[in-house]
């Protein structure tokens, strides 16, 4: 038998369900607090904050998920300041990657967009692109425009007007840094969409890149942050339980979304496992769950098949974090910068390297004497690296940090944290599918999508995206109060 939820909030108040606790659910159930809606989110998994999550490692703690908030969008940092955290905010120590390739780290050139290089003469100056490498992104200034040709891939759009050599040791590593994906597969369109918009404009990559920057020498644009990061000193994992007390909401864990189906009335929600289900009625739903379990449910809807459809095309990739403390003690030369970034074709395990000592200087008061580093392993289709165990990856980890910086020794400290089906693949045609799928939902009434797997997976977008389903749901409700009774605008 199914056991009834009782409903959240006063009898007659509208209830909204929030299927999924991680940022994007947590931040749309925040935004909803002053609505005049009651509201519950279900959260599959025992703990809060889906990919966002902190973890002690040598003495500190650290971010085992997103650690680094974009600080040039406003949403990350305003949620923040309205959730009453903005004292806990803290700027980099340093912002200065390199690249770990062709037998060293080098620097990340100082003026390039994502990897697409906007100074050739600054690229040289780096040794990341050999001498051919550079000849071939020479003839960008010199090819005649790129025909008009539908979405395309990174590999095929870029590489196109720069040669393979940039976007293999250069833009790939960027990338593979947002979405652990191959630029053969990404989308041009939805990965890059400001220097596709500005790659319009002109004939030249390079001048496209050039477009998105300062002035090379000149001031930094008025009012702009000084900081491109920010992060919490308590971690941004630290972020869901503040977004979840202070929603005002009812918040479940362990409780996850089996069913979705239409009543007369509005959604029912079956939950929890198939001996002990619960059902939970509402009047509108916001699905802010991946899109594999976000077509599940959507698939048994009656008029849910055309977004469960383009749901179901959109890829994962899998990674670990392996975070490594080493007694200062184990650098012959201090690590130099916030860490540097490995392309895939130079076949290592690690992709990523953070110096989180360094990046971030708050970590060094809780962990003294120690350097803690974060290693990121794991791209779309390397899962066999992702099969070994724990103690296999710490240690490939800290062979390649070895490798690079000369590092030696045991670390004192280790840990390795898994994030199965981590991060949405945004491949060509990204942009189409989500069109599709948003067209789909909206014939739901009262249901509405958001979360990294849509207009962008870094903490901003998924919040902008929260606060599009907030807005919908709310515009839906707002269609079946009785006449005279509007209610309260969200802030
Ligand atoms: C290793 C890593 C590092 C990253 N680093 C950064 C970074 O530095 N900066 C940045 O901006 N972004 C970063 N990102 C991306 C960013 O963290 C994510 O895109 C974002 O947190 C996704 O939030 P979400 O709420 O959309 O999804 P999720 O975090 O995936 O949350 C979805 C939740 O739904 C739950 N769920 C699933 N199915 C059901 C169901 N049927 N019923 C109930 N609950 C369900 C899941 O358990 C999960 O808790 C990183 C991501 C990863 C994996």
């Amino acid at each position: 038998m199914t056991a009834q939820v009782p409903a959240a909030g006063t009898p007659g108040q509208p209830v909204v369900a929030v299927v999924g606790g991680g940022v994007s659910g947590l931040a749309a159930a925040f935004l909803l607090r002053d609505a005049g809606v009651a509201v519950t989110v279900l959260e599959g998994s025992p703990r809060l904050g889906g990919k966002l999550a902190v973890s002690e490692v040598g003495g500190s703690q650290v971010d085992a998920g997103a650690e680094a908030l974009l600080a040039r969008r406003p949403e990350g940092t305003g949620l923040i300041d309205a959730v009453g955290l903005s004292g806990g905010l803290v700027r980099p120590g340093t912002t200065s990657a390199g690249i770990w390739t062709r037998g060293q780290i080098r620097p990340l050139p100082r003026r390039q967009f994502m990897g697409v290089p906007a100074d050739l003469e600054d690229l040289a100056a780096t040794g990341i692109v050999s001498v051919e490498g550079l000849a071939r992104a020479t003839e960008d200034l010199t090819q005649p425009a790129a025909a008009a040709a539908g979405d395309q891939s990174v590999t095929s759009r870029v590489g196109g007007r720069l040669g393979l050599e940039v976007v293999d040791r250069l833009v790939e590593p960027l990338l593979g840094g947002v979405y652990a994906g191959r630029c053969e597969d990404l989308s041009f369109e939805a990965t890059l969409p400001a220097l596709a918009q500005a790659a319009r404009e002109r004939k030249s990559m390079i001048a496209a890149a050039a477009a998105l920057l300062p002035p090379a020498g000149g001031a930094p644009t008025p009012g702009a942050p000084a900081a491109v990061f920010t992060t919490l000193a308590a971690g941004l994992g630290s972020l869901p339980a503040a977004l979840a007390a202070r929603s005002g909401a009812t918040v479940r864990t362990s409780a996850m979304v089996r069913e979705l189906a239409r009543t007369p009335a509005g959604w029912r929600l079956t939950v929890g496992s198939a001996h002990a289900p619960e059902a939970l009625d509402a009047d509108a739903v916001i699905i802010a769950v991946p899109a594999r379990p976000a077509g599940r449910l959507l698939a048994q809807v009656s008029g849910g098949n055309v977004a469960a459809t383009a749901l179901a095309e959109i890829k994962y990739a899998s990674m670990a974090i392996v975070t490594l403390a080493y007694p200062e003690s184990a650098f012959t030369q201090p690590p130099a910068g916030s860490g540097f970034l490995v392309p895939a074709v130079d076949r290592r395990a690690v992709k990523a390297v953070t110096y989180s000592t360094n990046k971030w200087p708050h970590l060094r008061q809780s962990s003294p004497g120690l350097h803690i580093v974060r290693c990121s392993v794991g791209r779309l289709g390397e899962d066999a690296i992702l099969q070994r165990d724990d103690g296999e990856l710490a240690a490939l980890a800290a062979a390649d940090l070895g490798a690079a910086t000369g590092v030696r020794g045991a670390p004192v400290d280790v840990r390795v944290t898994r994030w199965g089906g981590g991060l949405p693949q945004y491949s060509v045609g990204h942009l189409d599918r989500v069109a599709t799928i948003r067209a789909g939902v909206s014939l739901l009434p009262g249901v509405a999508v958001c979360g990294a797997a849509y207009d962008g997976v870094g903490i901003p977008a998924c919040i902008a995206s929260a606060r599009l389903a907030a807005d919908q749901v709310l515009a839906y409700l707002e269609t079946r109060a009785p006449a005279g009774a509007g209610r309260r605008e969200m802030r």
